[in-house]
């Protein structure tokens, strides 16, 4: 047998046996697995893909919408349904915030990219300090989007808030032995606490929140006081909620729709919620957001995307992730509606680029890894 019949024999083996497991499977059934909005991997691989999984480099048909995303996973139904209503098609190139960035940075003129989303302000700052992204002066997005969410130029808007925030075992701690993030430093916590490492952008933004309130040497002390803590490091917000809930730290800050999901799935998930720094400040929050790139070739259907995932489609795209909409006006999930009011640092999340390289350098010298 050559090696083509040799392949079409194959092939027919496999069409018979698909024939007689279909009459027990039903393949057109959705896979069991929950979709996440941001897939989460403590070690290898990384959450956000390191390597984009579909090169965009093929020709579109005109009009056709290229979004560079770190934000993929479980958030197709709502691109699906911007495409039913408006006929304008959409393709993704999924990676790591930073990633795509670079790519968008090497791309230059040449990029097929119409739209850059990612899941932290800090890295849709540092695309707009680029150049990457254009300024828009748009009615819809002003009105929807509330100011501290997002550039003031109009190179990048806030399409989610997340809470970063303190999780605690009821059977450990009681919500009055909590307060702030700065707390976390205390002595009284040294073994009892897990933390996500610096490397990652949800802590440097936590920490440049930091030097935000109290200057770089009083954050410095609080930091060197988490670390002195001997934090258990762990790369996965989720993980980070299931070392609470097996007992091998008591208290950790993780962003609160990764409660929401787990909830999702287990009602009965022991964890808790605490708002922090509710008598001061309030609470860290971070954005997911978006851009119309600066060399993309339909900016303006990116635009219209842009501005549809700040009103008609903002309800859907931020429960999909258990996230706040930005858009005031847009109701959150019930699961997250549960966790309570809370009031929000009201500090401008370009601050979070800013600061970015200072927080880094401070995490450093205080030796939190
Ligand atoms: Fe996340």
């Amino acid at each position: 047998m050559n090696k083509k019949n040799l392949y079409i024999a194959l092939v027919a083996v496999l069409v018979v046996a698909a024939f007689f497991v279909g009459g027990m499977v039903d393949f057109t059934a959705a896979p069991q697995q929950q979709p996440v909005a941001e897939q989460e991997t403590p070690t290898e691989p990384t959450p956000e893909p390191e390597t984009p999984e579909q090169p965009a480099q093929q020709p579109d048909r005109p009009g056709v919408i290229n979004i560079y995303t770190s934000r993929h996973y479980g958030v197709e139904p709502v691109f699906d349904r911007f495409t039913e209503e408006t006929g304008i098609e959409i393709r993704f190139t999924t990676g790591s915030d930073a990633l795509l960035r670079e790519r968008l940075k090497a791309e230059g003129a040449n990029t097929p990219a119409d739209m850059y989303i990612a899941v932290d302000a800090g890295n849709l700052w540092l695309a707009a300090q680029d150049g990457l992204l254009a300024a828009l002066d748009s009615e819809t997005l002003l009105n929807n989007i509330p100011e501290n969410l997002r550039d003031p130029e109009g190179r990048w808007f806030g399409l989610t808030k997340r809470v970063r925030t303190l999780m605690f075992h009821p059977d450990r701690v009681t919500p009055d032995e909590l307060s702030t993030y700065e707390d976390l430093a205390d002595p009284r916590w040294k073994g009892r606490i897990a933390m996500r490492p610096s490397t990652h952008s949800y802590t440097q933004s936590l920490v440049s929140s930091l030097i935000a309130a109290h200057g770089v040497e009083r954050a410095e002390e609080i930091v060197r006081g988490w670390a002195q803590n001997e934090p258990v490091y762990i790369d996965s917000d989720t993980q980070l909620l299931e070392a609470l809930a097996a007992g091998e730290a008591d208290v950790a800050i993780t962003n609160h729709y990764y409660l929401g999901r787990i909830l999702q799935d287990n009602p009965d998930f022991p964890i808790q919620i605490f708002w922090a720094n509710q008598d001061d400040r309030g609470a860290h929050v971070n954005v997911s957001g978006a851009g119309v790139t600066t060399y993309g070739p339909n900016r303006e259907n990116a635009i219209k995307l842009l501005e549809w995932l700040s009103g008609d489609g903002q309800e859907m795209f931020a429960s999909t992730n258990h996230e706040f909409p930005a858009n005031p006006n847009v109701p959150a999930h019930p699961i997250i509606v549960e966790f309570g009011e809370y009031m929000a640092d009201p500090l401008a999340k370009s601050e979070f680029g800013r600061l970015q390289a200072d927080a880094v350098e401070l995490l450093h010298r205080a030796g939190y890894q």
